[in-house]
């Protein structure tokens, strides 16, 4: 079949359009961010998320054994130097964990309160967006991922993350692991890492490491997208905090007050 040179150029014209059009509509709804790319506007059939109860939290006083369980599961190096520590999970005040939800009144009580952070997996995730390399990335399922064998060290990730949820690997970390946990990778100097939703132990049906160390059940992990899960119950029927919501990252840990 014959095209004549003006219906070419009129193709070929619609067919640009198109993908403009396709590319903008991209940017707008974030698709390359890993936000179910496959069926846009379908809801996942799985969403990790996490709820935080910090009243069940500060119950035991100086408790670090969520953070000592990620440690151990993940080898995650003890290096006692501010400027060069790793870290997955760790606390910080409540002023400095939630800025700007103390009221005046009952602002002393909570105000240095230990509350435990971790990354967010947020829905929104400016980590990801800025990385040069794709060594990190957002799953269907809501969590954020990092392959060390892609990353190459230039820490953009680390200056788009708004709550510090990342470490840089600025000396070799693997003479300072505790305890070595052969089944999980050790990672090098020049590397990024950060809290991976326990990703490893899910596959195997398994809680978060942290979860299933806490003392006081004050963490709820599980599936946001189905309505029966605990995590989802206490989403609808209690009030929940998220971390710096006025950025618009959508974080997936929540807390109970
Ligand atoms: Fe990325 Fe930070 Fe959000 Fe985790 S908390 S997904 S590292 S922006």
């Amino acid at each position: 079949m014959k095209i004549s040179r003006k219906r070419f150029l009129q193709i070929g014209g619609l067919t640009l359009c198109a993908v403009a059009c396709k590319t903008a509509v991209g940017e707008l709804l974030d698709i390359g961010e890993g936000n179910s790319p496959s069926a846009p506007g379908a809801a996942p059939a799985t969403r990790w998320a996490m709820v935080v109860d910090t009243a069940k939290c500060f119950k035991k006083d100086g408790c670090t054994d969520c953070i000592r369980a990620c440690n151990k599961a993940h080898n995650v190096p003890a290096i006692n130097d501010a400027n060069h520590e790793v870290k997955w999970i760790w606390k910080e005040s409540f002023e400095n964990a939630l800025p700007s939800q103390a009221n005046p009144y009952g602002g002393e009580k909570f105000r240095d309160k230990p509350v435990m952070v971790l990354c967010n997996h947020c829905d929104k995730p400016p980590c990801v967006r800025v990385c040069p390399t794709q060594a990190t990335w957002k799953r269907e399922d809501g969590i954020v991922m990092m392959d060390w064998h892609r990353c190459i060290g230039c820490r953009y990730c680390v200056a788009a993350c708004p709550y510090g949820s990342r470490s840089f690997n600025w000396v070799d970390p693997r003479p300072y692991i505790a305890e070595l946990n052969p089944s999980f990778p050790t990672r090098t100097k020049g590397v990024v890492e950060k809290c991976n939703f326990c990703e490893e132990r899910l596959v195997n049906g398994q809680l978060p490491a942290c979860v299933a160390a806490c003392p006081e059940k004050a963490l709820v992990f599980g599936n946001v997208a189905d309505p029966k899960s605990d995590v989802r119950q206490i989403l609808e029927s209690r009030f929940t905090l998220r971390r710096k919501p006025e950025l618009g990252t959508q974080p997936n840990v929540f807390y109970l007050v």
